[in-house]
């Protein structure tokens, strides 16, 4: 039976829900699955996972691990993958979980795929699915030794909760001299009031068509009566109109709100690819032709400067009442 380990990224005292996501994923393809928690005083987040389908989740908690320093992380994981024998490790994409599962892959001479959106399991291994040729076709990708190692865009699973409790384990800390040379300078943290996209049911995203980046406050308006957030095209991010973090799409995040509003965005296919999976879209455009409004359930053909601020003004009314 294949064993499989989750890498369980936590930030602010909560696991991620892109890891969590990947776990509850494993667990459905069955075999023996457990996840890794590593940090300082971070005991208490490993029974959680039990819920989403890990067996076992091993725990190195030592206050060496408290900077979320890659390094260190590839030292624990490294360790637990030989001695425990694991044939998997899977991660979320992060900016942490890419530095670890880079440095994982060149330490335990070990094959990495990366940008997956799927995973299923074929016979003993495993196949992996990703978008290729600028996201236009999916190609499956296999591993030709063990351990497999595996990155999943954000958003790719659903995190579902499944009812288990873990077996809680320790992890042996045992950290190489190069692994602790770097230092964690600073940490600073984009304040930002509602929900992330990622965790957003609603998203209401702006693009070139705004023509200012003044006129995103239509966008934040509207957004704020849906209680959702905002998303942006990389249009509007490289021009410096809004955060990157904003940005949906290829190079951004992958979104799958319940609802998608599209408004001055054309629907590039670098675009689509990021937030085709919602559940509803709409879109907001002056050009009947725009390619956006071949993927979009509602299609409305206007000038956006008339008709996001009355759209605005009817939620706000409708939640008023
Ligand atoms: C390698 C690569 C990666 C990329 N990654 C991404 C990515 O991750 N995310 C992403 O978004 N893009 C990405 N792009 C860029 C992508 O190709 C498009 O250039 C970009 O998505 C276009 O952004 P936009 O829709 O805001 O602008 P435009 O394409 O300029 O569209 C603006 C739209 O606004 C409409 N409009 C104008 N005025 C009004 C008005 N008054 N009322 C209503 N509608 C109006 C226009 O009709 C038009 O359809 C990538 C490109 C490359 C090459």
């Amino acid at each position: 039976m294949a064993k499989t380990l989750v890498f369980l990224e936590h930030h602010g005292g909560e696991l991620q829900k892109g890891s969590l996501a990947v776990l509850a994923k494993a667990a459905q393809l069955g075999g023996d699955v457990a996840g890794v928690v590593i940090g300082s005083d971070v005991r208490a987040l490993a029974e959680g996972a039990g819920k989403f389908g890990a067996a076992t989740v091993y725990v190195a908690d030592d206050a060496m691990l408290e900077s979320p320093l890659p390094q260190p992380r590839v030292d624990v994981i490294a360790k637990l993958v030989r001695d425990e024998a694991f044939d998997n490790v899977l991660f979320a994409q992060s900016v942490l979980a890419a530095d670890i599962a880079g440095a994982l892959a060149a330490r335990l001479d070990a094959g990495l795929n990366w940008d997956l959106v799927d995973l299923s399991a074929d016979g003993d291994g495993l196949v992996g699915k990703r978008p290729a040729l600028a996201d236009s076709v999916y190609v499956d990708v296999g591993w030709t030794s063990t351990p497999r190692l595996a990155l999943f865009r954000s958003g790719t699973f659903d995190p579902s909760e499944t009812g288990g409790s873990a077996d809680v384990r320790d992890a042996a800390v045992e950290l190489e001299d190069f692994s602790t040379r770097a230092e964690l300078v600073s940490h600073d943290q984009e304040e930002s009031e509602g929900p992330s996209i990622e965790d957003a049911e609603v998203i209401v995203a702006g693009g070139r068509g705004l023509g200012e980046p003044e006129k995103f406050a239509l966008v934040e308006e509207l957004a704020k009566a849906l209680g959702g957030a905002v998303g942006a095209t990389r249009a509007v991010v490289d021009a410096g109109w809004y955060p990157y973090s904003t940005q949906v799409g290829q190079t951004g995040k992958t979104v799958s709100p319940k609802l998608y509003i599209a408004v001055g965005i054309s629907g590039a296919i670098q675009h689509k690819v990021g937030m085709q999976g919602s559940n509803v879209i709409v879109a907001i455009n002056k050009d009947p032709h725009a390619p956006i409004f071949e993927f979009s359930d509602l299609g409305v053909v206007g000038d956006l400067h008339e008709i996001v601020p009355k759209l605005t003004e009817l939620v706000q009314q409708r939640k008023a009442s």
